[in-house]
């Protein structure tokens, strides 16, 4: 189905112009002539050159980064990534990502994905976080690795702090150990910092030597 729908928007973008995934304002070209930039020029323009520190850091992490406010063009875009689902925009955002994160975070190893719930999987046939990881793996010269599984739960969407930190207890576990690995966690938006320090309580367990989150938006 998500192919079905996805060659008649190829279609419909080869036919129309496409708005920008952020603004929603037109792009000069289409689809077919400005390859994977879903984003119009003003946009790209204005994606951030750096990141901001959430704080306070969240337990167990050694610092936690955010890129944007979930609410702006930037979140739109995201959203439009993520729920479309729209891998190019997702791409651009993930290059962007990384040209703001490179020289400013701690020493990393190895980028990691926070998983997504199996039903997430289910519904969407892959994971924005990871599209996110992989393009700032490629930026900061830094291989991508699928370690972390979640199991059956609820996403944390619309959830208080104390009802998110109780939805990921045990959620997620190891597929292998990390020796000394220091590790970059990457998701599309931080609220609390929950799933986070969730995430790297087991990657701790796994023998991490420290985790550091970067999260492409900040919700409040
Ligand atoms: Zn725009």
């Amino acid at each position: 189905m998500t192919q079905h729908r996805s060659w008649g928007l190829t279609a419909l973008d080869l036919l129309l112009p496409t708005p920008c995934a952020a603004c929603g304002g037109a792009r000069t070209g289409n689809a077919h002539s400005s390859g994977s930039l879903t984003l119009c020029a003003p946009c790209l323009a204005a994606l951030p050159h750096t990141l901001a520190c959430l704080d306070p850091t969240p337990p167990l992490l050694r610092a936690a980064f955010w890129w944007e406010e979930y609410d702006s063009p930037l979140g739109a875009a995201l959203r439009r990534g993520k729920y479309r689902p729209d891998h190019s925009t997702l791409r651009t955002l993930s290059l962007g990502l990384g040209q703001a994160a490179r020289g400013r975070l701690p020493p990393v190893d190895w980028v990691i994905a926070v998983p997504q719930t199996p039903q997430a999987w289910l519904k969407r046939g892959f994971s924005p976080a990871h599209v996110l990881a992989s393009g700032v793996g490629e930026s900061l010269g830094c291989p991508v690795h699928r370690v972390l599984h979640r199991g059956w739960g609820q996403a944390q969407a619309g959830r208080s702090a104390p009802e998110r930190q109780a939805n990921v207890q045990g959620a997620f576990s190891a597929r292998v150990a990390v020796p000394d690995k220091r590790i970059l966690l990457v998701d599309d938006t931080v609220t609390s910092g929950a799933t986070a320090s969730a995430c790297a309580q087991v990657l701790l367990n796994a023998g991490a030597n420290h985790v550091v989150l970067l999260a492409a938006t900040r919700a409040a």
